[in-house]
């Protein structure tokens, strides 16, 4: 029966990290993972998230039993307040709603599957280039029309506004346009607030539909306020969207699978349909949502001095990156590494693309020991005050050989 079967290609992400693991050299260095780092190298269990597992472990309320399918009400409730803000609007009018997913990409899924079986919407458009798993979620929904808006500007390492502008413009109607609602991934570059004025205005001109992936609060500037400026720019300007929330990055719980489909739509009647139609996709799909994650979520969300200390986690982990970006920045600087480099200071969250060419990547993999992406994407978390000139000096090397 499965004889005929052809074996995909493996998921590049995960393969760079298997052999990574598997290499013996003493210096290599992962820069593929898309995961935070510390200082060492290591994963971060945030002490705050460890303290919250601590008290749930000792509490004899606790059992095991099913959550609703829409997920955990109090952390719907909290995860929406977080993206929107306590003041909003939408949340006061009762048209802001949330419903546990599985991490990001279960938001995602979710909500593609929504619009592609409820609403028949069948164009999707992702930035160019986008996260890898964006197309394959979209389509494994149903979407067959897969389109891109032009994002990245590789000659001169910055945004291509005119280009997204244009391919937006010319966009049919209902088409869902996936927006990194901030940080990113893989390019690191964001358009700036009055570009994002522009993006809304023509998107509300075209009558798309924005489906905004946050999947990087706090990471860009250390502030989860100023991080979902984009989700909460759309929601005053009257939109009605989605968004997928992870907290996969911000809570280091990635193995847990904690996101949420977060939706603002035109009345409160409207989101209870929603909900209600979610509800039976997700039944479908993986039934209930596991617990452990977002009791962890919930938990540190409604409590104030938990909440305290996750922000200062959140400062210490965007604060870690925006020093490694200064420190390769110098060093390349300093070795007089030909070309410009000074996207790696403007550029924001984990990620950044650093222009090297598919052989550059190589070079460093082979020579080097240094894992990356073929598209050149680098984790900065990878890079620690330790490697960072072993990391500078390979780059020089690649560059001018
Ligand atoms: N969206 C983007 C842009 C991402 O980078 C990621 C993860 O890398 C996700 C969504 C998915 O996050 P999760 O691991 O929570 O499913």
């Amino acid at each position: 029966i499965f004889g005929e079967l052809e074996v995909p290609a493996p998921i590049e992400v995960f393969a760079l990290t298997a052999a990574c693991n598997e290499d013996t050299h003493p210096h290599k260095v992962n820069l593929g993972v898309g995961a935070y780092r510390t200082e060492e190298g290591k994963p971060w269990v945030l002490p705050v998230v460890h303290s919250a597992e601590n008290a749930m472990a000792n509490d004899p309320t606790l059992n095991h039993e099913y959550l609703p399918v829409k997920g955990s009400p109090e952390y719907c409730k909290s995860v929406v307040q977080l993206l929107l803000g306590s003041d909003s609007k939408a949340i006061s009018d009762g048209r802001a709603g949330a419903i546990q997913a599985l991490g990001g990409t279960g938001a995602l899924r979710l909500g593609a599957d929504f619009l592609h079986t409820l609403l028949k919407y069948n164009v999707f458009y992702t930035s160019s280039p986008t996260w890898g798993n964006h197309l394959g979620v979209f389509k494994h929904a149903g979407f067959t029309d897969s389109r891109q808006y032009k994002y990245w500007d590789n000659e001169k390492r910055c945004l291509d506004f005119e280009g997204l502008k244009a391919d937006l413009m010319a966009a049919p109607e209902n088409a869902v346009i996936v927006l990194h609602g901030v940080a990113h991934n893989p390019t690191g570059m964001d358009p700036t607030q009055d570009q994002w004025k522009e993006i809304a205005a023509i998107i509300k001109e075209r009558k798309l539909f924005p489906f905004i992936d946050l999947a990087y609060q706090g990471f860009a500037t250390g502030s989860l306020e100023a991080d979902s400026w984009v989700p909460r720019y759309f929601e005053k300007e009257g939109f009605e969207f989605f968004c997928a929330q992870s907290f996969s990055k911000n809570f280091g719980l990635y193995n847990e699978r904690v996101g949420a489909l977060t939706i603002v739509s035109a009345n409160a009647a409207a989101l209870q349909k929603i909900l209600a139609n979610l509800e039976i996709l997700v039944r479908r799909t993986w039934s209930n949502p596991p617990s452990h994650g977002a009791r962890v979520v919930a938990t540190i969300l409604n409590n104030p001095s938990l909440f305290n200390e996750w922000n200062q986690h959140i400062q210490t982990m965007a604060n870690r990156v925006l020093l490694m970006r200064d420190l390769l920045f110098k060093k390349l600087k300093a070795l007089g590494t030909p070309g410009k480099w000074d996207h790696i200071t403007k550029q924001t969250g984990m990620f950044s693309y650093t222009g090297l060419s598919p052989n550059q990547v190589n070079y460093l993999v082979k020579e080097y020991h240094i894992y990356l992406l073929k598209s050149g994407r680098i984790n900065m978390c990878g890079i620690t005050t330790k490697n960072v000139d072993y990391v500078a000096t390979a780059i020089h090397e690649a560059v001018t050989k």
